[in-house]
């Protein structure tokens, strides 16, 4: 029997984070160790599997399933089904919710080419059916539904009947008995593009079960891989791997959690030693952390940043989405003794959960960004196969959420063209939606003041106790002053978050697109954060009036504070306002003189700017990165206007640069211009959601079908 599995992406040029098949090489290991006379090929490219059923169709395509490849899937499983009728096609993945009837029957009408899903753990479920059907001449009407596992479930399109057979449920496999899919060779041809990149998984499940994310499901129970394949399978993958970023994914859902982490941990610094391989390591941290985890992020840290999520501090909206974070104190404790490791920490909210407000949200990012620690901030979006996706959760919180495309998931494939939905919750009970447009304004001033380039402003604002999430506050209550441009900006951004909400009626939802569509979604799609920032950054004008707001504002926001403390914070804001790349007066290097010790001063724990001023100022040429000013000079040509010039080069020239394109380098006295704003970006980079604008809804993404 030939089987094509394919874990299908949408392969544009910029992508350059796109793992390698792990999920589906690891079903097929399953089914060959089983199965061995199977003749199976793995696929990511949609061309590429395309161009082989042309050739050679097989008897079973299978695709991995997930939200940013769910539309893809259809027209490819459309296409493949005109090429060979009879052919059996299955997916699988937790994108499903399982326990919805009513839902799984529209799921399949809305997808006529679709003969069986398969959810949770794909292996187990995937090698049943293989199996069966292996038996009954590749004839899915002949296998008899009592032999179905529980996890798999059918459709006949004709009847119009839902096959299921929920007697038999399937355990989960144990991962220290699959044969590893790096080891036997499947993923050669993958680790030899150099546009993918390696990922590995050493244990599955998570012990939490967070409402918003899909992991908490997949079972509480840490399963093991076998600890020496997953260190074998380090240095194969360092000696195989062609992706020049030299990143490494783990996929577990709190790497660190176990102790014989430290032991994969400590394999991954000695093959970097001795192969220069991993150079940054994307991974979540447990949840809770702990002393020992803590000790494994020590290790890793010169590559990687320590994941500190928090989703919300507010204790009901914690209950309301099942959570249990670590006590207040005892996360500080933790991040300052990170911090004093010279651990890199980020913290990472989401908006929109059931029973946050716009206020209690504030609160909680003040409390975060209090200590100067680095906030992501997500929207809350709702996930297949989440308790949140289900019915009753909606109900009983008043979620009500609209559709929009997903920026940058789309792309045409011979004559099929495909785009991809996210679902975002825009109303709760406590969140009206006037709130929720706010929330978007208010993540945009935090995106932009949480720039490396407000580094030195930050500094000062600490002494007072003070932060840039009670600054945006203030700002976001201030409409009636804002300035012109300012307010253009603002406004511009509550409007487009107005109209890339499509429909609220899932049914509304089309599965095929055409190449019109297509270019009707690429000329309209904007990623609206960063278009935002990159609107702002484009003019000097416009920097020099949100320096000249800020400043005339701070006694008006902040009267309790002296004259002295606002001329610091005034200098502090000019050093910072001094490095940024205003891409109507951009300049290679740039010379400023500061009266100041600026790097002892920023070494320092929260001391006023003016304890550091200096008999003679300080002159530094701060510098453009390389690769910006070609760059640029490229988008440019492309781009309609400075802003969406400025745009396409944050977007197309440096889509995972975080917020490297919007600053100077300013060398340590005596130092290089490669300081460690590079080194704290990179591994901040490393974690990146995979498309700019996805936002996971919890600290990761299961990868595995
Ligand atoms: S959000 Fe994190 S801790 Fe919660 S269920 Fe998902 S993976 Fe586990």
């Amino acid at each position: 029997m030939k089987i094509y599995l394919a874990d299908l992406a949408y392969m544009n040029p910029t992508v350059t984070r796109q793992p390698v098949p792990f999920n589906v090489a690891c079903v097929a290991s399953y089914t060959l160790k089983h199965l061995p006379d199977m003749e199976i090929e793995i696929f990511k490219h949609p061309d590429m599997l395309l161009a082989a059923v042309a050739q050679s169709p097989p008897d079973v395509l299978a695709l991995s399933h997930y939200a940013w490849n769910s539309n893809l899937n259809h027209g490819i499983m459309k296409r493949c089904k005109e090429l060979r009728p009879d052919l059996v096609v299955i997916m699988g993945g937790c994108n499903f919710n399982d326990w919805d009837h009513e839902w799984i029957e529209w799921f399949f009408r809305k997808r006529p080419f679709l003969d069986i899903h398969i959810t949770q753990e794909g292996e187990g479920g995937f090698l049943k059916i293989i199996q069966l059907l292996h038996e009954n001449g590749c004839d899915l009407k002949r296998t008899k539904v009592e032999d179905w596992s529980s996890n798999i479930f059918g459709y006949d399109h004709e009847a119009g009947k839902l096959i299921h057979n929920p007697g038999n449920p399937m355990a989960n496999i144990d991962p220290a008995t699959l044969p590893s899919p790096y080891l036997t060779g499947l993923l050669d041809p993958f680790l030899a593009n150099e546009n993918l990149s390696p990922i590995i998984e050493t244990n599955r499940g998570c012990p939490y079960a967070c409402s918003f994310c899909v992991w908490g499901g997949m079972g509480a129970k840490l399963r093991k891989y076998d600890l020496q394949t997953i260190i074998d399978e380090v240095y194969y993958i360092a000696r195989k791997a062609a992706n020049p970023t030299r990143v490494l994914y783990i996929a577990d859902s709190n790497f660190g959690i176990l102790k014989r982490d430290r032991q994969i941990a400590e394999a991954i610094m000695d093959c970097r030693s001795t192969h220069g391989f991993p150079q940054r390591l994307s991974l979540y941290s447990p949840k809770n952390p702990t002393a020992h985890s803590l000790d494994i992020c020590e290790l890793i840290s010169p590559i990687t940043s320590m994941s500190m999520s928090l989703q919300s501090t507010d204790k009901q909206v914690l209950e309301n989405i099942r959570r249990s974070n670590i006590k207040h104190e005892r996360y500080d404790d933790l991040r300052i003794k990170a911090e004093k490791k010279g651990i890199q920490t980020d913290c990472e909210l989401i908006y929109g959960l059931p029973g946050e407000s716009y206020e209690s949200f504030l609160q909680g990012m003040v409390g975060v960004t209090r200590s100067g620690q680095f906030v992501q901030l997500y929207e809350h979006t709702i996930l297949l196969g989440a308790e949140s996706a289900n019915r009753e959760y909606r109900e009983k919180y008043g979620i009500k959420s609209a559709f929009r495309y997903a920026y940058d998931i789309e792309g045409a494939y011979k004559d099929i063209s495909s785009i991809e939905f996210e679902e975002v919750v825009i109303e709760t009970k406590t969140m009206p939606q006037k709130d929720y447009f706010r929330l978007r304004q208010l993540h945009f001033l935090i995106a932009t003041f949480s720039a490396r380039l407000f580094q030195e402003f930050r500094h000062a604002l600490k002494y007072n106790k003070l932060e840039i999430a009670s600054l945006a506050g203030k700002i976001m209550e201030d409409e009636a002053n804002w300035p012109e441009r300012w307010r253009d900006i603002l406004l511009q951004l509550q409007q487009a978050c107005r109209d890339e909400l499509i429909t609220t009626d899932v049914d509304e939802l089309r599965t095929e697109f055409s190449k019109e569509d297509l270019s009707e979604v690429r000329k309209k799609a904007r990623a609206l954060i960063p278009s935002s920032m990159c609107t702002l950054f484009a003019r000097e004008g416009n920097m020099r009036e949100l320096r000249g707001y800020l400043v005339s504002s701070f006694p008006r926001f902040f009267p309790g504070n002296s004259d002295e403390d606002f001329e610091d914070w005034t200098a502090a804001l000019d050093f910072s306002m001094d490095r940024a790349c205003c891409y109507d007066e951009l300049k290679q290097t740039r010379v400023v003189t500061y009266p100041y010790d600026l790097d002892a001063w920023l070494g320092s724990e929260g001391q006023p700017l003016r304890d550091y001023a200096l008999p003679e100022p300080a002159t530094y040429s701060i510098e453009l990165r390389d690769g910006v000013w070609e760059a640029f000079e490229k988008a440019k040509e492309a781009g309609s206007d400075l802003e969406n010039a400025v745009y396409l080069l944050k977007m197309k020239y440096f889509p995972s640069s975080h917020d490297r394109i919007y600053y100077y380098l300013r060398p340590s006295k005596g130092g290089t211009a490669v300081n460690k704003d590079d080194e704290i970006e990179s591994k901040r980079e490393a974690r990146l959601p995979l498309y700019s604008s996805w936002n996971t809804g919890g600290e990761a993404k299961p990868e595995s079908v």
